[in-house]
């Protein structure tokens, strides 16, 4: 199917592409015309929002819950759009809901947490998409694997779309009480690095899964460079009929915007960098000093692993670490470093040296 999208509306899409940060709020799904309207002129009178989200079609983990309310929504969505002048942003996961997205000339589309894991759904979007002009925004896959996140975005692009974007949302990890899905910050920041110069969103809401820390989720994305947000946010959070745990009204948006600290692009920009350019400097001076003193140490572990062998002693001695480990806590706490991190530490250390000590002992 090929359609080619309005030039107004490709106009103001550029520019809110590009707008930093760029922000996308709206309910978890539309319930009624009524709360969808009400939303979208409160979100639009903050006039801090680029982009009105709203679920349609709703992926539940259990059947029997609220599903959304389909096809209809978008005639709601676009009478949103017609009032407000906000840009539109649906989920889609089939070739049906695309089409139906792009025949309401919906001005972006995302592929959700629960689409991404799947090869089959994202590629059935991807065929729905051929030869369309419209932007996607691709969320990260419910489990921490970046390959299937970046084999998603490798679907889209093939299909021809230029203007792609990924959603951090958070990883499902069992037992996980803080987050509703853990940020797993490095998988985030490794996905940034793969894919430079791609718009990346943070999606604090499914982050958190409640109000309290959506302020913090949202401030570290923005410290660690994110180009904007995608928040949920509801006339009504707690009769929300999905998600309403997680949703804030459009007026705690507007307050919860004006509290981020945003990055500052003007003068001090080159002080920052300067300073941050010598801290940088130090830390790489300090990394390779301890790793002069690691290569050290497994010199001396060769030693012991010498003496060892000549004495016929085993190489894994249970009370000497036991001991080491003993100090390395305490000496830790003193000195700052938290329990868990020195036994990750010590443990890869003395695997190390155990493996020098094992060549030792095979020569
Ligand atoms: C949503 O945005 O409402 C949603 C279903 O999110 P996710 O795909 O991240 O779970
Ligand atoms: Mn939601």
């Amino acid at each position: 199917m090929i359609q080619e999208l309005k030039p107004a509306n490709s106009e103001t899409l550029n520019v809110k592409w590009n707008k930093r940060p760029l922000i996308i709020s709206g309910p978890c799904s539309a319930e009624t015309e009524d709360q969808l309207l009400q939303t979208a002129q409160r979100l639009a009178a903050t006039g801090q929002v680029d982009m009105l989200r709203a679920g349609i079609w709703k992926p539940r983990t259990r059947p029997g819950n609220f599903e959304g309310v389909g096809t209809k929504g978008l005639t709601w969505l676009m009478k949103a759009k017609s009032i407000t002048g906000l840009l539109t942003t649906v989920e889609v996961a089939t070739a049906k809901q695309v089409e139906d997205a792009l025949h309401f000339d919906v001005d972006v589309l995302w592929i959700g947490a629960r689409t991404t894991v799947n090869p089959f759904s994202v590629q059935e979007v991807a065929d729905a998409l051929r030869g369309v002009d419209i932007p996607v925004l691709i969320k990260n896959p419910i489990n921490p694997d970046l390959e299937l996140w970046g084999g998603a975005v490798e679907r889209i692009e093939k299909t021809g779309i230029k203007k792609i974007g990924l959603i951090h949302r958070g990883f499902s990890s069992y037992g996980n009480t803080e987050y509703r899905n853990a940020p797993m910050w490095h998988l985030a920041i490794e996905m940034k690095r793969r894919n430079p110069g791609m718009l990346m969103l943070s999606d604090p809401s499914h982050i958190c899964g409640r109000r309290d820390i959506l302020l913090e989720i949202a401030q570290k994305a923005i410290d660690l460079d994110f180009d904007g947000l995608m928040l949920e946010s509801h006339i009504d959070p707690d009769n929300a009929w999905s998600d309403a745990k997680q949703q804030i009204t459009p007026e705690q948006l507007s307050e919860l915007l004006g509290k981020i600290q945003w990055r500052d692009e003007t003068a001090n920009k080159k002080e920052f960098i300067i300073a941050l350019e010598k801290l940088r400097d130090q830390i790489n001076h300090l990394d390779d000093e301890l790793m002069q003193l690691l290569s050290q140490r497994m010199k001396i572990a060769d030693k012991i692993g010498e003496y060892k062998k000549n004495n016929n002693v085993t190489i894994l001695q249970t009370n000497r670490w036991n001991e080491i480990l003993g100090r390395a806590y305490i000496k830790g706490e003193q000195l700052g470093l938290s329990k868990e991190f020195i036994t990750k530490y010590f443990d890869a250390v003395h695997l190390e040296s155990i493996n020098h000590q094992t060549k030792v002992f095979n020569s």
